[in-house]
């Protein structure tokens, strides 16, 4: 027999059932609406390794354009926040790198960590524990975890003075909200405004969320920088954006990256990049 509330997986109060979908076109999955937070969450998830198991049979036509957009949210909203050329950018759950490959294009001082997906654009530039980080970046990643309390305490626990996620908002919809993609069966946390707050005040940062986007950060912003990142996130008025930041200097890392690269290559090491 379904259950009627359960305990929240991310603020530990009542969530209420609300409706339930079949997933992965073979189980029938309950959603329940944490009535603290705000959340939507699935029931505990049993369904993820079949889930996962098809991973590459659904391709994911939009990876290319939705990494440039980000690459080009992610350069603004560091320099708006004051990041130098020196400051370490994590991407949690990178995937296979391109959006960290990207990044160090534009200049950015960017690894990934991924658990799941083999890195394939930006080697060498894996994560390691002795890494401080200005800046964590994750985005499409808080929405599948099944534990969300205890994996975005994780992230917290790098200490990034700013977190800068997507995940969809959760304001109510109903069981035909698109972000649900009961196909996959793999998004099983659904976040609100509340429950983004919620994080923000257990771990101490300020927040800013515009549509999808969320930037938890320490610092105080003045008026104009907070306004500034608004515009930013919400992609309205691309072209006073454009003009903003044309002045805004790139120094790209790619020749750096090269020379690092060819210095293993002559020292007898091309299968063993291990970068600083
Ligand atoms: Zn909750």
């Amino acid at each position: 027999m379904q259950k009627k509330t359960i305990k929240c997986r991310l603020c530990s109060g009542a969530a209420t059932y609300v409706f339930s979908k079949k997933l992965i076109q073979k189980y029938e999955v309950a959603f329940f609406h944490c009535n603290q937070c705000e959340s939507l969450q699935t029931e505990a998830p049993y369904w993820l390794d079949e889930a996962y198991e098809g991973c590459k049979s659904i391709p994911d036509i939009a990876t290319v354009s939705r990494c440039q957009n980000l690459k080009s949210i992610v350069y603004m909203v560091a320099k708006i926040f004051g990041l130098s050329s020196s400051d370490m950018i994590l991407d949690w759950g990178g995937g296979d790198g391109l959006l960290t490959r990207m990044m160090r294009d534009a200049g950015l001082n960017a690894y990934l960590l991924d658990k799941y997906i083999r890195n394939h654009y930006a080697v060498g530039f894996e994560d390691r524990l002795t890494h401080n980080y200005k800046m964590i970046t994750a985005f499409e990643v808080l929405e599948h975890f099944s534990n969300p309390e205890t994996e975005i305490e994780n992230i917290f626990k790098r200490n990034p003075e700013i977190l800068f996620i997507s995940t969809g908002l959760y304001k109510s919809q109903d069981s035909d909200w698109g972000y649900l993609t009961p196909l996959s069966g793999r998004h099983v946390f659904f976040y609100s405004e509340k429950s983004r707050q919620h994080i923000a005040k257990r771990f101490g940062y300020e927040l800013i969320t515009e549509q999808n986007f969320s930037i938890f950060y320490k610092n105080t912003l003045d008026f104009s920088r907070r306004w500034l990142l608004k515009l930013v996130l919400s992609g309205k008025n691309p072209n006073l954006l454009r003009i903003l930041f044309y002045f805004v200097p790139k120094e790209s890392l790619i020749m750096q990256d090269r020379e690092m690269a060819t210095k293993k290559i002559k020292n007898g090491e091309p299968g063993k990049i291990n970068w600083p």
